[in-house]
């Protein structure tokens, strides 16, 4: 696996082993801690997840129905997952915590006519 995110710090590819995996732990990336897409679009389909919005347009937070808490970063979805989150948004079928609404969009997500 390769975190996307280690393109915002060029050093990352020195400071940091060529391979970044989820932990099995906690099903986060071992560069960024960001919780695992895949898992996610799973959590959002059973409903066991609830988005916590935060001010940046790449990060989120998640609550889940087991209690625990982590968070996601955006760079992390592929364009498919990208496309089914926005999806999901506009049809409403995301849990969104207080206060109900993104502050901020997702960096890939636009308001129509806006
Ligand atoms: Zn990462």
């Amino acid at each position: 696996m390769f975190c996307p995110r280690r393109n915002e710090n060029p050093q990352s590819y020195q400071m940091y082993p060529e391979e970044d995996y989820w932990r099995d732990e906690n099903d986060t990336c071992s560069y960024c801690g960001s919780y695992n897409p895949n898992l996610l679009m799973q959590a959002i389909h059973n409903d066991t997840v609830e988005i916590g919005p935060t001010d940046k347009n790449y990060k989120i937070y998640l609550k889940f129905t087991t209690s625990h808490e982590r968070k996601f970063y955006f760079q992390h979805f592929s364009m498919k997952q990208q496309q089914e989150f926005v999806d999901l948004m506009n049809t409403k079928k995301i849990k969104i915590g207080h206060p109900g609404h993104f502050y901020v969009l997702p960096y890939f997500a636009f308001k129509e006519g806006g």
